[in-house]
């Protein structure tokens, strides 16, 4: 960055460099203020997870929640991830706040197995930064043994970039995850480079198909084929398939008749805090 502000400034002049300078000065104090915060955030515990379902097209059942995390922040209100998950991979910090949403996640499905909602499955994001790190499993395996949940009922989701890095190391940390009993899911599929050769070899459960296929099922013969495919190569594998961002019943009942294992989107319903989650699950849990 420092480079080009510097090239740009040979181009325009003297004065110009000095308004390049300043402009990512204030670009990076903006990013050092971001930072502190988050690291703030984190000790005041302002982020919070919410829960969305993923239903069970054989059953009719949830069978899942994803947790994903948001950030109550005391001046700008509910912030979404992606607003904040980059910085926090950039700086590290993902590393304690991804351990936070782990642990979090695996007691609030402890306490929806106490109070008969359940038992389900809690779907977890890892970024690549959590998972190059050489204490993941470790991680991982301490965060079960302290909150009491058993491992079947953590679900890891995992990106195809995040596993084609280091793919040798990446099997090897999805062997010993696999080994505890975690389920592992890779994450927007079709949307990376997973070579299919290591499809076979990653040991894997579920395939999310990326949102961007779903979204535009109907309208676009591309999309439908990718789905379709996707689909297809799933269970080839013995793979089960989840379609993400399922937002109309036209969709939900086209992927249910081509035989998609599970659905998520707002179609169902959208990301929920644990309340309302476990009233939901209340009415479509057992009897729908
Ligand atoms: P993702 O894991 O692919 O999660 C799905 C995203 O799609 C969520 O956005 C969810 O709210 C949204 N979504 C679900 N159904 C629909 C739908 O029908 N239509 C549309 N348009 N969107 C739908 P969200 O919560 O904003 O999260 C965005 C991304 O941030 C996640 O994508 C995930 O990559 C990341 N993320 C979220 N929580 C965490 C976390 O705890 N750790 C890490 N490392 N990443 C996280
Ligand atoms: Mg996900
Ligand atoms: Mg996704
Ligand atoms: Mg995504």
């Amino acid at each position: 960055r420092a480079d080009i502000a510097v090239y740009r400034a040979k181009q325009l002049g003297r004065n110009n460099f000095q308004f390049y300078d300043a402009q990512l000065n204030a670009e990076g104090q903006a990013r050092l203020q971001m930072e502190a915060d988050i690291r703030l955030a984190l000790e005041r515990e302002e982020f919070v997870l919410q829960y969305q379902p993923k239903v069970d097209l054989h059953t009719g059942r949830i069978a899942s929640a994803e947790a994903l995390v948001r950030w109550r922040h005391p001046q700008k209100g509910m912030v979404p991830p992606l607003s904040f998950i980059s910085l926090a991979e950039e700086t590290g910090l993902i590393v304690p706040l991804g351990a936070w949403v782990m642990r979090t996640a695996c007691l609030q499905n402890m306490a929806w197995r106490q109070a008969g909602i359940g038992p389900l499955r809690i779907a977890v994001n890892v970024s690549a930064r959590q998972f190059a790190r050489p204490d993941f499993v470790e991680t991982v395996s301490s965060i079960l043994r302290e909150t009491g949940l058993p491992a079947d009922g953590l679900e890891i989701e995992l990106t195809e970039s995040m596993v084609m890095e280091d793919v040798g190391n990446a099997i090897g940390v999805m062997t010993a995850l696999r080994d505890l009993g975690v389920l592992l899911s890779i994450d927007d599929f079709g949307t990376g480079f997973s070579s299919l050769a290591y499809l076979k070899r990653f040991p894997i459960s579920v395939l999310k198909v990326d949102q961007s296929f779903v979204r535009d099922i109907e309208k676009d013969d591309d999309s439908r084929m990718i789905v379709l495919s996707i689909i297809d190569l799933a269970h080839n594998l013995k793979l089960k398939v989840v379609a993400e961002g399922v937002e109309t019943a036209s969709q939900f009942d086209y992927l249910r008749s081509r035989g998609c294992d599970e659905i998520q989107g707002y179609f169902f319903s959208r990301p929920l805090d644990a309340a309302a989650f476990a009233a939901l699950y209340g009415k479509h849990g057992e009897t729908a």
